[in-house]
């Protein structure tokens, strides 16, 4: 399993490096890797597990974060409607950004981030990624398209930046006057 010493922090060049397509079909790492990002993170929003294994919170995990450069990452939200989101993705695509920007007001977070950061970052109001969804209960790769908006959107637009070798921190603004807010569930929701 993923714990928190297996995950690179910043500084390290994975992060910075834009993450190569994943061959298909998977391999047997692949898909244990996948299993086991989406573990990860639902795991991080049990508390027990969290006291048992020390740890933090987080919406979402990307490959590159345990230091493997493939295009692959899992997260497991829910929004204000109660529709969870719990997918791990596989070569995603964005194909649909809008032209309204929002922003989580308290700032982002990021397990490869442990320091605290200043300023918001700039996000689509809505989005759409092209992917290929492993269930991990069939062992099946799933062609998917994900509408997203508002906070999930935001999780998804984190992780699809780590495969891009993109940190938040990289994106922190003061201010952005044209943006608006972007509200979520709890705080703990920051960590993505
Ligand atoms: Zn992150």
């Amino acid at each position: 399993m993923i714990l928190m010493k297996n995950i690179i922090r910043e500084g390290h060049k994975t992060l910075e490096t834009v993450a190569k397509e994943v061959k298909l079909p998977l391999s047997p790492a692949d898909k244990k890797l996948l299993k086991e990002m989406l573990e990860f993170v639902m795991n991080s929003q049990d508390d027990e597990m969290v006291e048992k294994y020390d740890l933090r919170p987080a919406v979402g995990i990307a490959a590159p974060q345990v230091n493997v450069s493939k295009r692959m990452f899992a997260a497991h939200v829910t929004d204000f409607d109660g529709i969870q989101y719990s997918y791990a993705l596989v070569n995603p695509v964005l194909k649909y950004k809008s032209k309204e920007i929002i922003y989580v007001p308290g700032g982002e977070g990021c397990l490869s981030v442990d320091r605290p950061t200043e300023g918001i970052t700039p996000r689509y109001k809505s989005v759409t990624f092209e992917a290929l969804s492993y269930d991990i209960i069939s062992d099946q790769l799933i062609p998917v398209e994900l509408h997203l908006e508002g906070y999930v959107g935001i999780v998804f637009q984190h992780e699809f930046d780590h495969i891009n070798g993109i940190m938040f921190t990289t994106k922190l603004f003061a201010e952005l006057p044209f943006a608006e807010p972007a509200f979520h569930i709890s705080e703990e929701n920051d960590i993505i």
